[in-house]
């Protein structure tokens, strides 16, 4: 085995910046608000998956500061979308 130094986050990786940063934010999702079953597979719809704030492509890094937990599904949803069309839409939900 050998550390990952590429700069995508991968598998473990992932796992253990999830427990990161539940330890730093509480268990939430950054998108809704609502809990997250830290137990689930980030593949899961509503497990965990790491939501970058500022998006990798806007010059954002996978640094622990730029990074909060999100529902997959939220994650999905958000895309590409604007915060302002995300904050209309998570009221229809
Ligand atoms: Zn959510």
């Amino acid at each position: 085995m050998h550390p990952d130094q590429t700069k995508r986050i991968t598998g473990r990786a992932i796992r253990r910046t999830v427990l990161e940063l539940a330890a730093r934010d509480g268990n939430r999702c950054a998108l809704c608000g609502g809990p997250i079953d830290l137990d689930l597979a980030g593949t899961d719809p509503d497990g965990p998956t790491l939501e970058h704030r500022i998006p990798i492509a806007l010059g954002g890094t996978n640094d622990a500061d730029n990074l909060a937990l999100a529902h997959h599904v939220c994650n999905a949803r958000r895309g590409k979308r604007n915060p302002t069309q995300l904050g209309r839409q998570s009221r229809q939900w």
